[in-house]
């Protein structure tokens, strides 16, 4: 049994456009969530979904129109997402990060123009995918800052690459790879762009959530990047022009956990309106306790939700100058959305009971992906952190204002 219903929610799309993506998406969704259980057991990687994808054209959205894209917004490219992930989790987060980086691409003007348009270009007419991959056993999380032991050596035209990534999230399906590298004889690390097909992928991804990411090692031996596919040098602590947007694309996390929360709330709901045990003369929704914790999902989910498409309605809204400020609040949807997915998940294996643990119902896969959302950035620690400096900066800056007289 899925539990997966068909019909997406409407509540935040604001568009007719939006309204027609969310439905089409949702077809797919809907075909997902009958793949998933495999999918999960098998620790298989969903080609069939992705091939799925790239058939709608969904790949191609947040591509410039220029370059033959859809071009759609971080708030649309969001409601997909989150729709996604309602079906399958796993699909979602692999997709979300080629679509979100295609977003970041655009917004950050990070790739040389040629490169750029060639990325786009394979994306629009091959459904190529792309994703970065900078996560290595001795750095930890990359946004901890600590060198890649992956190195790039300088050779005529070009360099040679040797590493291993972990955690190479939509690896089977990768066409274009974003690695960071220390950069021999310096203390500078790069990026640089490596085709899928000049990586080994080392089949390692045997975890307890998120099991058909395919989120595998990379190993690159002596891989050999032109030139022009240096994308960035930075010094100690330099931030990538990549990183220099705000990090609205990073939205796409957030969203894939808030779906796999209300597959659960849409299943838990549709259990406790019709399970009715023989001590009762009613379906268990009408108790007062589980009323409760239905309620308490309901706040959860939509002040989660709330919060994420306000935030990227106004990220969308402003000038790439004001992006970059927004960073703290982005982080803070990060946070709130996936805590509360996890809470909303719990809750609803409490309303459903003990049947929520039994492997023909979704609630114990849900219960095992949603955990993942923890360990994507931005760390809960890390945006605690920018919100405290974010207050003590703002205070400040008022305290310090000329004050005017209404
Ligand atoms: C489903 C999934 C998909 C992913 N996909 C990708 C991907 O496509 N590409 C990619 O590059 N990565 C990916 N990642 C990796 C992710 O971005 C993190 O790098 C990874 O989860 C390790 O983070 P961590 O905090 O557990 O590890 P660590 O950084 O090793 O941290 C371990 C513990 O130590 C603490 N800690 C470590 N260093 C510090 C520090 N300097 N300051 C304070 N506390 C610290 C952490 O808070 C944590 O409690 C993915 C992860 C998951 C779970």
């Amino acid at each position: 049994m899925t539990g997966h219903i068909a019909a997406p929610d409407l509540w935040f799309a604001r568009t007719e456009d939006e309204v027609r993506r969310l439905q089409a998406i949702a077809r797919l969704a809907h075909r997902f969530a009958e793949r998933a259980a495999r999918h999960d057991e098998e620790a298989s990687f969903p080609h069939d979904n992705i091939q799925d994808l790239r058939d709608l054209g969904y790949v191609r959205w947040t591509v410039p129109r220029a370059f033959g894209g859809d071009e759609i917004p971080l708030y649309t490219m969001l409601l997909c997402q989150e729709e996604l992930a309602r079906g399958d989790g796993s699909t979602a987060l692999a997709i979300g990060w080629h679509v979100g980086m295609m977003l970041n691409l655009r917004f950050s003007h990070a790739f040389p123009p040629e490169v750029y348009e060639e990325v786009c270009r394979s994306v629009v007419q091959r459904g190529s995918l792309i994703n970065s991959c900078a996560t290595e056993p001795a750095t930890g999380s990359p946004s901890r800052g600590g060198r890649p032991q992956t190195t790039a050596t300088r050779v005529e035209g070009g360099w040679r690459i040797t590493g291993r990534k972990t955690f190479s999230t939509l690896s089977p399906a990768l066409d274009w790879i974003l690695v960071t590298a220390g950069i021999d004889g310096s203390e500078d690390v790069g990026e640089f762009l490596v085709r899928g097909a000049d990586v080994e992928i080392i089949e390692t991804w045997n975890v307890m959530g998120m099991r058909a990411t395919g989120s595998h090692d990379i190993v690159l031996r002596d891989v050999f990047v032109p030139d022009v596919h240096l994308i960035a040098r930075m010094a100690p602590g330099q931030r990538s022009a990549r990183n220099q947007d705000g990090g609205g694309w990073m939205l796409h996390i957030p969203a894939c956990y808030l779906g796999i929360a209300r597959a659960a709330r849409d299943a838990a709901v549709h259990y406790a309106a019709t399970y009715q045990p023989n001590s009762l003369s009613h379906p268990i929704a009408e108790l007062p306790h589980i009323q409760d914790k239905l309620g308490q999902m309901e706040l959860k989910l939509l002040s989660a939700r709330t919060l994420m498409y306000d935030l990227a309605r106004r990220y969308d809204e402003a000038s790439p100058e004001q992006r970059p400020k927004l960073r703290p609040q982005l982080g803070a949807v990060k946070t709130l959305a996936t805590n509360a997915a996890v809470e909303v998940v719990d809750l609803a294996m409490r309303v459903v009971g003990a049947r929520s643990l039994w492997k023909d119902m979704v609630f114990e896969r849900l219960y095992r992906d949603v955990r993942a959302g923890l360990h994507n950035p931005p760390m809960d620690d890390v945006v605690l952190t920018m919100l405290a400096r974010h207050a003590l900066a703002e205070v400040k800056a008022r305290v310090e204002a000329p004050w005017e007289e209404a």
